[in-house]
């Protein structure tokens, strides 16, 4: 099945089921605690909150979605992009989680004949919140599996939340087993082998305080329940597609396709550059979706983000050996793929295409400039008899030409040198420090920046990501 028929089963299968359609909302609502709807329920949120009321009990959407402390997942994994699309039913006081697993149940195992996904029942397992034994319950009648083919998780994994006051409730996963080439038989850890696809949502609690995923106060009970669902179109297009990753589905390939040509490498043949290939094809994507609903590459914020994809797409196909403007070749690729569900892509090209092919312009000035002062050093180091480029200079690399630091270790080792990346790493910690004592400072002005520069220092493979608050949970 193409994503696209995916997707139309997928909405039909709730339409039929008295479910009104809802449109993808932007990827820029207006929410202070997010950059990026990062999922489906995120524009219904006050209809949750209780704050206005819904015009239907159920809804259904495909939203689209960007995760940006997913980046370093990209390629890695097999299931992890920074865009991708949530497709997901709603009931609003309606029905519960009887209703919600039965509908969700009968699209996934029915046969492809009857418009279902047709998949094998014999590979599927649910899990519930350990201790949800309504939940327990509920399964095995619907599904007629045995006790021990539904998994209990800790609230980590299947409690869900949103910050209080608000609502939270237990959770519901479908995972599907790829098979022992990914993992151990039943060690449910390995989530490349028992493959999260859909997670439901039973919100049936008020919370009073959520102190961590763990720690929460559960006040009382929520008068309205609420079912939100969530389930990665990607992931079921490369689990019925035959192909390995999300990065190899039919919209998504022929950037691979396309980023082979150009660079005359194979995917396939070598892992580091495999990686390489998907994180292409995802920021390529992600980048386009970005600059499609209005984001403009900056250095704060929503702009940051953006930048350091476009930037990582750019630095990836330098590092798969092709040096000339990438983005030309690959964007269009992606838009052809992509606009059959986002016409806009076609009809905003213009400004779009623009604003992407000119940040790779500016980049490539920067390489240029860093590529000096990079030459330099490695010539000193030489004619001084080292074999290391120092910390120092590979952090200044960083911080004034912005010059990622796998960047400059690959650079090195092509000129037989070593980097200092314990000596780059320290001084990446003592500037985010004092970042972070900037930003406590100024507590109560902007959002913490850091966070955002924390995502770009997260771009080198060796500095940590730190994330920021995301609001809705990743159950
Ligand atoms: P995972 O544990 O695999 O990171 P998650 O638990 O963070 O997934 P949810 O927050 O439960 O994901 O989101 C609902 C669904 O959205 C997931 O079951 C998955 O199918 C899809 N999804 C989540 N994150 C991504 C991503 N980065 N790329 C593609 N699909 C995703
Ligand atoms: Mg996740
Ligand atoms: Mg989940
Ligand atoms: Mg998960």
């Amino acid at each position: 099945m193409d994503t696209a028929e995916i997707r139309r089963r997928f909405t039909a299968h709730f339409e039929r089921a008295g479910h009104t359609p809802v449109a993808s909302a932007s990827l820029l609502l207006d929410d202070p605690n997010l950059l990026f709807v990062n999922a489906g329920m995120v524009p219904f949120k006050p209809y949750f909150l209780g704050q206005e009321t819904p015009p239907y009990d159920r809804a259904v959407s495909v939203q689209k979605c960007v995760r940006t402390p997913d980046i370093e997942d990209v390629g890695k994994t097999t299931r992890h992009g920074t865009f991708f699309e949530m497709c997901g039913n709603f009931s609003f006081g309606d029905y519960f989680k009887e209703g919600a697993i039965e509908l969700a149940w009968d699209l996934v195992t029915k046969s492809r004949d009857d418009g279902g996904w047709g998949f094998e029942e014999g590979r599927l397992y649910p899990s519930i919140l350990d201790g949800d034994d309504e939940a327990l319950g509920l399964w095995k009648k619907v599904t007629g599996l045995p006790d021990d083919r539904i998994i209990r998780l800790g609230p980590k994994e299947n409690y869900w939340s949103m910050g209080v006051p608000g609502p939270g409730g237990p959770c519901s996963e479908i995972l599907y087993d790829r098979g022992p080439a990914y993992g151990p038989d039943g060690d449910f850890s390995a989530e490349d082998r028992y493959l999260e696809f859909w997670n439901l949502v039973f919100m049936q609690d008020e919370l009073s305080a959520v102190r961590s995923k763990e720690d929460f106060d559960i006040s009382g009970s929520l008068p309205k329940k609420n079912i939100d669902t969530g389930m990665g179109l990607e992931r079921v297009a490369f689990l019925t597609q035959g192909v390995e990753n999300m990065y190899e589905i039919d919209v998504m390939f022929p950037v691979i396709e396309k980023a082979m040509e150009l660079t005359g490498r194979r995917y396939g043949a070598d892992h580091t550059d495999d990686v390489r290939f998907r994180v292409v094809a995802d920021h390529v994507r992600s980048s386009m979706m970005l600059i499609s609903d209005g984001v403009s590459p900056g250095n704060e914020a929503r702009g940051y983000v953006l930048r350091r994809l476009l930037r990582r797409a750019v630095r990836s196909m330098r590092l798969l050996g092709f040096e000339d403007r990438a983005l030309p070749e690959l964007l269009p690729i992606s838009r052809d793929r992509m606009a059959e569900t986002y016409a806009d892509l076609h009809r905003d090209w213009e400004r779009i295409s623009t604003i992407a092919y000119a940040e790779e312009d500016t980049f490539r000035q920067t390489l240029r400039a860093g590529t000096a002062i990079f030459d330099l050093a490695t010539t000193e180091v030489k004619q001084s008899g080292g074999a290391q480029l120092s910390g120092a200079k590979a952090f200044s690399l960083h911080d004034t030409y912005g010059f990622p630091i796998d960047l400059t270790l690959e650079m090195a080792s092509e000129q037989g040198l070593s980097v200092d990346e314990e000596g780059f790493r320290r001084l990446m910690t003592e500037q985010r420090d004092r970042a972070k004592a900037d930003a406590r400072a100024k507590k109560g002005q902007h959002r913490d920046a850091s966070a955002y520069r924390a995502i770009a220092d997260g771009m080198g493979r060796s500095v940590e990501f730190t994330g920021y608050a995301e609001v809705v949970s990743e159950g």
